[in-house]
Protein backbone atom coordinates (compact mmCIF):
# COMPACT_ATOMS: atom_id res chain seq x y z
CA UNK A 1 0.00 0.00 0.00
CA UNK A 2 2.08 3.04 -1.52
CA UNK A 3 0.03 5.81 0.62
CA UNK A 4 1.08 4.04 3.87
CA UNK A 5 4.89 2.82 3.02
CA UNK A 6 5.31 6.68 2.39
CA UNK A 7 4.08 7.48 5.93
CA UNK A 8 6.47 5.48 7.43
CA UNK A 9 9.04 6.74 5.19
CA UNK A 10 8.12 10.40 6.00
CA UNK A 11 7.08 9.24 9.41
CA UNK A 12 8.72 5.85 11.06
CA UNK A 13 11.65 5.99 13.21
CA UNK A 14 13.87 3.05 12.89
CA UNK A 15 15.09 2.60 16.52
CA UNK A 16 17.45 0.08 18.13
CA UNK A 17 16.51 -3.00 18.31
CA UNK A 18 14.79 -3.91 15.40
CA UNK A 19 12.04 -1.73 16.75
CA UNK A 20 10.11 0.91 14.20
CA UNK A 21 8.09 4.15 15.80
CA UNK A 22 5.17 4.90 14.33
CA UNK A 23 3.48 6.52 17.22
CA UNK A 24 2.95 10.23 15.31
CA UNK A 25 0.49 7.70 13.16
CA UNK A 26 -0.30 4.48 13.96
CA UNK A 27 -0.06 3.66 17.32
CA UNK A 28 -0.10 6.38 20.09
CA UNK A 29 -1.41 9.69 17.94
CA UNK A 30 -3.75 8.06 15.03
CA UNK A 31 -4.29 9.63 11.86
CA UNK A 32 -8.13 8.43 10.84
CA UNK A 33 -7.54 9.38 7.11
CA UNK A 34 -4.73 7.05 6.74
CA UNK A 35 -6.75 4.45 9.11
CA UNK A 36 -9.89 4.79 7.04
CA UNK A 37 -7.83 4.22 4.03
CA UNK A 38 -6.08 0.77 5.84
CA UNK A 39 -9.85 -0.66 6.47
CA UNK A 40 -10.83 0.11 2.58
CA UNK A 41 -7.61 -1.78 1.55
CA UNK A 42 -8.37 -4.85 4.47
CA UNK A 43 -11.60 -4.59 2.94
CA UNK A 44 -10.42 -4.96 -0.91
CA UNK A 45 -8.13 -7.61 -0.17
CA UNK A 46 -10.59 -10.11 2.02
CA UNK A 47 -13.34 -9.12 -0.33
CA UNK A 48 -13.59 -12.61 -1.74
CA UNK A 49 -14.15 -13.74 2.33
CA UNK A 50 -17.21 -14.67 4.51
CA UNK A 51 -16.50 -12.65 7.39
CA UNK A 52 -18.86 -12.39 10.44
CA UNK A 53 -16.02 -10.78 13.43
CA UNK A 54 -12.96 -9.07 14.11
CA UNK A 55 -10.63 -10.28 16.27
CA UNK A 56 -7.63 -8.42 17.30
CA UNK A 57 -5.36 -7.57 20.53
CA UNK A 58 -5.03 -4.77 23.32
CA UNK A 59 -4.05 -2.05 22.76
CA UNK A 60 -2.83 -0.80 19.13
CA UNK A 61 -4.58 -3.16 17.00
CA UNK A 62 -8.31 -1.77 18.04
CA UNK A 63 -7.92 1.42 16.78
CA UNK A 64 -7.13 -0.05 13.08
CA UNK A 65 -9.95 -3.20 13.88
CA UNK A 66 -12.80 -0.67 14.59
CA UNK A 67 -12.23 1.21 11.43
CA UNK A 68 -11.91 -1.23 9.43
CA UNK A 69 -15.05 -3.01 10.74
CA UNK A 70 -16.99 -0.08 9.74
CA UNK A 71 -15.84 -1.28 5.90
CA UNK A 72 -16.69 -5.05 6.77
CA UNK A 73 -19.93 -4.12 8.88
CA UNK A 74 -19.15 -6.58 11.74
CA UNK A 75 -17.99 -6.51 15.39
CA UNK A 76 -14.82 -6.18 16.69
CA UNK A 77 -13.66 -7.92 19.32
CA UNK A 78 -10.17 -7.59 21.15
CA UNK A 79 -8.34 -10.03 23.50
CA UNK A 80 -7.23 -9.06 26.97
CA UNK A 81 -3.98 -8.83 28.27
CA UNK A 82 -4.61 -10.35 31.69
CA UNK A 83 -1.78 -10.50 33.62
CA UNK A 84 -2.98 -13.01 35.51
CA UNK A 85 -2.75 -16.98 35.95
CA UNK A 86 -6.37 -17.22 37.75
CA UNK A 87 -7.72 -17.86 34.58
CA UNK A 88 -11.66 -18.38 34.96
CA UNK A 89 -13.32 -21.01 32.24
CA UNK A 90 -15.64 -18.94 30.49
CA UNK A 91 -12.37 -17.88 28.53
CA UNK A 92 -10.41 -19.06 25.71
CA UNK A 93 -6.68 -18.32 26.56
CA UNK A 94 -3.19 -18.33 25.59
CA UNK A 95 0.28 -16.82 26.12
CA UNK A 96 1.66 -14.12 24.25
CA UNK A 97 5.19 -12.70 24.92
CA UNK A 98 5.29 -9.50 23.90
CA UNK A 99 8.22 -8.39 21.58
CA UNK A 100 8.51 -4.90 22.41
CA UNK A 101 7.82 -5.24 26.14
CA UNK A 102 9.64 -8.74 26.38
CA UNK A 103 7.34 -10.20 28.88
CA UNK A 104 4.80 -13.04 28.75
CA UNK A 105 1.06 -12.27 29.23
CA UNK A 106 -1.92 -14.48 29.59
CA UNK A 107 -4.86 -13.09 26.51
CA UNK A 108 -8.09 -14.20 27.00
CA UNK A 109 -11.60 -14.23 25.23
CA UNK A 110 -14.58 -14.35 26.58
CA UNK A 111 -16.07 -17.75 25.35
CA UNK A 112 -19.76 -15.54 24.69
CA UNK A 113 -17.56 -13.58 22.09
CA UNK A 114 -16.13 -16.57 19.74
CA UNK A 115 -17.90 -19.47 18.55
CA UNK A 116 -17.69 -22.28 16.05
CA UNK A 117 -19.96 -20.38 13.76
CA UNK A 118 -17.48 -17.58 13.47
CA UNK A 119 -15.40 -16.96 10.29
CA UNK A 120 -13.09 -14.22 11.83
CA UNK A 121 -10.61 -11.63 10.60
CA UNK A 122 -7.65 -11.44 12.37
CA UNK A 123 -6.03 -7.60 12.34
CA UNK A 124 -2.82 -6.22 14.49
CA UNK A 125 -0.77 -3.23 13.54
CA UNK A 126 2.48 -5.13 13.73
CA UNK A 127 3.85 -9.17 12.70
CA UNK A 128 7.74 -9.69 14.21
CA UNK A 129 8.33 -12.92 15.48
CA UNK A 130 4.62 -13.96 15.15
CA UNK A 131 3.66 -14.40 18.83
CA UNK A 132 1.14 -12.54 18.91
CA UNK A 133 -0.44 -13.29 15.76
CA UNK A 134 -0.16 -17.00 16.31
CA UNK A 135 -1.68 -16.56 20.24
CA UNK A 136 -4.79 -14.75 18.30
CA UNK A 137 -4.88 -17.96 15.27
CA UNK A 138 -4.75 -20.68 18.73
CA UNK A 139 -7.75 -18.47 20.39
CA UNK A 140 -10.21 -18.76 17.43
CA UNK A 141 -9.00 -22.34 16.40
CA UNK A 142 -9.69 -23.54 20.50
CA UNK A 143 -13.06 -22.02 20.25
CA UNK A 144 -13.73 -24.20 17.03
CA UNK A 145 -13.96 -20.79 14.60
CA UNK A 146 -12.41 -20.50 11.48
CA UNK A 147 -9.93 -17.94 10.62
CA UNK A 148 -10.67 -16.40 7.32
CA UNK A 149 -7.62 -14.42 7.32
CA UNK A 150 -5.03 -12.57 9.02
CA UNK A 151 -4.85 -8.87 8.21
CA UNK A 152 -1.13 -6.79 9.38
CA UNK A 153 -0.55 -3.44 8.90
CA UNK A 154 3.35 -3.69 8.91
CA UNK A 155 5.06 -6.62 8.71
CA UNK A 156 8.99 -6.63 9.77
CA UNK A 157 9.81 -9.64 6.85
CA UNK A 158 13.26 -9.87 8.16
CA UNK A 159 11.70 -11.12 11.33
CA UNK A 160 10.26 -14.81 11.47
CA UNK A 161 6.01 -14.24 11.98
CA UNK A 162 5.69 -14.25 8.40
CA UNK A 163 6.95 -17.63 7.59
CA UNK A 164 5.96 -19.26 10.70
CA UNK A 165 1.86 -18.06 10.28
CA UNK A 166 1.76 -18.77 6.30
CA UNK A 167 3.22 -22.12 7.89
CA UNK A 168 0.21 -22.60 9.95
CA UNK A 169 -1.60 -22.80 6.60
CA UNK A 170 -3.54 -19.17 7.80
CA UNK A 171 -4.06 -16.86 5.17
CA UNK A 172 -1.34 -13.49 5.76
CA UNK A 173 -1.50 -10.50 3.98
CA UNK A 174 0.30 -7.42 5.01
CA UNK A 175 0.02 -3.48 3.77
CA UNK A 176 3.65 -3.21 4.32
CA UNK A 177 6.36 -5.50 4.53
CA UNK A 178 9.93 -4.21 5.66
CA UNK A 179 12.74 -6.10 4.26
CA UNK A 180 15.06 -4.49 6.02
CA UNK A 181 15.80 -0.67 8.29
CA UNK A 182 18.86 0.29 9.98
CA UNK A 183 18.87 1.80 13.14
CA UNK A 184 21.82 3.99 12.43
CA UNK A 185 20.78 5.97 9.22
CA UNK A 186 17.66 5.45 9.48
CA UNK A 187 17.05 3.97 6.36
CA UNK A 188 13.62 1.36 5.23
CA UNK A 189 13.71 -0.88 2.18
CA UNK A 190 9.96 -2.38 1.39
CA UNK A 191 9.41 -5.53 -0.08
CA UNK A 192 7.50 -4.84 -3.71
P1 LIG B 1 5.29 -10.37 17.57
O1 LIG B 1 4.42 -11.11 18.53
O2 LIG B 1 4.91 -10.60 16.12
O3 LIG B 1 6.75 -10.57 17.82
O4 LIG B 1 5.05 -8.81 17.85
C1 LIG B 1 3.83 -8.24 17.55
C2 LIG B 1 3.48 -7.15 18.52
O5 LIG B 1 4.62 -6.46 19.00
C3 LIG B 1 2.60 -6.14 17.84
O6 LIG B 1 1.30 -6.29 18.30
C4 LIG B 1 3.19 -4.79 18.22
O7 LIG B 1 2.39 -4.21 19.21
C5 LIG B 1 4.55 -5.08 18.76
N1 LIG B 1 5.65 -4.75 17.83
C6 LIG B 1 6.47 -5.64 17.22
N2 LIG B 1 7.42 -5.02 16.52
C7 LIG B 1 7.19 -3.71 16.65
C8 LIG B 1 7.86 -2.53 16.15
O8 LIG B 1 8.86 -2.58 15.41
N3 LIG B 1 7.33 -1.35 16.50
C9 LIG B 1 6.23 -1.24 17.29
N4 LIG B 1 5.79 -0.01 17.56
N5 LIG B 1 5.59 -2.32 17.80
C10 LIG B 1 6.06 -3.53 17.48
Amino acid sequence: MKLLQERIRKDGMVKNGNVLKVDSFLNHQMDMDLFNEIGKEFKRIFSDCEINKILTIEASGIGIACIAAQYFKVPVVFAKKAQSINIEGEVYSTKIESFTHRKTYDVIVSKKFLSKEDKVLIIDDFLANGCALAGLVELVRSAGATVEGTGIVIEKGFQNGGDMIRSMGVRLESLAIIESMNGEDGSIIFRD
